[in-house]
């Protein structure tokens, strides 16, 4: 009901992929754009995702076409409400654990963990992930996207003698994923020279104050061409084109699907691109992704660098089964630990199919088999 008294209809979603490894996991996306068609290939993702981070976590997603972009505070409390009044049967501890995803953050997280609670009579911590400090969260899940695709990122580097520092790098989107994203590469000494959001991108030669981003982003709820506006001559806000025209040495689409195209492919290769890590899932086209691996470009599938948000997840699950809450350093460790786990079983299962620093095959291989062996070992087929 929104505050006018009138009475909206959306449609909401549920996929429960696969529980061979563990409880139906992954995240729930607010946009406009959402479609049954959307949640099944994010919850396909999601099911291989989960595999390689070796935890025992099986794959769903959900979400709905309600969009949240111009509601009143109310009126997202009264959506995620009545979202859970229906979801709320259907998930559980050690049935299905939803989280967070695009429009989906600890706000929202919160006002259905409430509802979740009220309904079911309940403090059932481990329903959901992606949960406020105050109220059973982890720390570094919020950080644990950005901060694992960076990781990722570094560890492909690192094959061939690379690293961040002194790096031009451009990070599309300007959300949870991105914002995190681009605190980690600062901090390695990389420079983040663009990001994005929904209307525009920004380009700023000296590099990006990730402060006063966060700030307009975070608590002013606003755009990067706000950020633009407060930042003044140093930086250039552009409503059309593409970001990814901007040269750059490492690239990580941090926005959502279909971003990257075939043709800003070509854009970044002949720019002289070395690394692509997708923070986002599937931003890049299949295109582009052929044209990535055809130029030898370092690139990391989703599932595999994106994997460190739903990692921590299970982290999360884990101090909650125990009743406990781990420090940022523990919790950063381990998540650096499943980082690098990852990175090293697509790289070697890449090696053993023949197809060295092919991480797209590595990832999908090594994640198909740890959930196909346990489909099997369960007697399912
Ligand atoms: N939405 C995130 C993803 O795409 C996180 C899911 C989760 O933490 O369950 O992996």
């Amino acid at each position: 009901v929104d505050d006018k008294n009138r009475v909206q209809i959306n449609r909401g979603f549920r996929v429960q992929f696969n529980s061979a490894l563990g409880p139906y996991k992954g995240g729930l996306r607010f946009h406009p754009s959402v479609m049954l068609g959307t949640i099944k290939f994010l919850g396909f993702e999601q099911t291989f995702k989960n595999a390689l981070t070796g935890m025992p976590i099986g794959g769903g997603k959900g979400g709905s076409d309600f969009d949240p972009k111009g509601r009143s505070e109310n009126e997202i409390m009264r959506f995620c409400q009545s979202f859970m009044t229906e979801l709320g049967r259907h998930i559980g501890e050690h049935t299905d654990v939803p989280a967070g995803d695009i429009g989906v953050g600890q706000r929202e997280l919160g006002y259905m963990f409430g509802q979740y609670k009220r309904m079911m009579n309940r403090y059932e911590s481990g329903v959901l992930t992606g949960k406020g400090l105050t109220w059973g969260g982890s720390r570094v899940r919020t950080e644990a996207t950005g901060y694992g695709a960076v990781y990722f990122v570094e560890c492909m580097l690192r094959t061939r003698n690379q690293n961040f520092d002194g790096k031009r790098v451009i990070v599309s989107g300007a959300g949870n994923v991105a914002i995190y994203t681009m605190q980690k590469v600062a901090s390695l000494g990389g420079r983040i020279i663009a990001c994005s959001d929904s209307e525009g991108y920004i380009v700023e030669e000296s590099g990006i104050d990730l402060e006063l981003l966060k700030e307009v982003k975070e608590r002013r709820r606003g755009r990067v061409s706000d950020y633009a506006k407060l930042r003044g001559a140093s930086v250039v806000f552009k409503p059309k084109g593409r970001v990814w025209d901007v040269p750059a040495e490492i690239a990580m689409p941090s926005a959502t699907q279909n971003e990257l195209t075939g043709q800003d492919a070509r854009t970044l290769v002949k720019n002289g691109v070395i690394a692509v890590g997708e923070g986002a899932n599937m931003p890049c086209t299949p295109d582009a992704v052929r044209i990535f691996l055809e130029n030898k470009v370092l690139f990391g599938p989703g599932k595999a660098a994106n994997a460190g948000g739903v990692a921590t997840s299970a982290l999360e699950m884990q101090q909650n089964a125990s009743r406990d809450s781990w420090s940022f350093e523990t919790t950063e460790k381990r998540l650096s630990e499943i980082m690098h786990g990852i990175h090293d079983r697509c790289a070697q299962t890449a090696d053993e199919y023949g197809a060295p620093g092919n991480y797209v095959l590595g990832a999908n291989i090594a994640g198909f088999m740890r959930v196909a062996e346990a489909v099997r070992a369960l007697g399912v087929i």
